[in-house]
């Protein structure tokens, strides 16, 4: 079998809202046919089948970076869903990948429906 790499993996929300923005973004950073791709409800709301699916990025396409992208009005959060709890969970996110994998680096972004992706740190 060849050795095969990319250099990241996406996640972010299944909505269809996003896809065009997410698409027309991803397509520059981190550029078309350069990454994996996780939709999954919520974003980062479900860590741990995130986790999981970074373990197999890691292992099989030896993935550098992790872009988590949570979005405004996120039926998955509801109404508990305000930026300042996208922020945090964003951040436990991340600490929790670190955890695993100390030498990833993690994106974290707030995108708006207007397609606007604002960097969380
Ligand atoms: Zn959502």
């Amino acid at each position: 079998m060849t050795d095969i790499s990319c250099e990241a993996l996406v996640v972010h929300c299944m909505d269809y809202r996003l896809q065009k923005s997410l698409n027309d973004w991803l397509d520059k950073n981190p550029g078309a046919g350069n990454y994996d791709r996780v939709a999954i409800a919520g974003g980062v709301l479900d860590i741990y089948s995130v986790l999981k699916q970074i373990e197999l990025a890691v292992r099989v396409h030896r993935i550098r970076k992790v872009i988590l992208v949570n979005h405004e009005d996120c039926r998955a959060y509801g109404p508990a869903g305000t930026f300042e709890r996208h922020q945090v969970d964003l951040t436990e996110a991340e600490h929790k990948i670190h955890a695993l994998h100390m030498n990833l680096i993690v994106e974290k972004y707030y995108l708006k429906l207007d397609g606007a992706f604002d960097r969380v740190y």
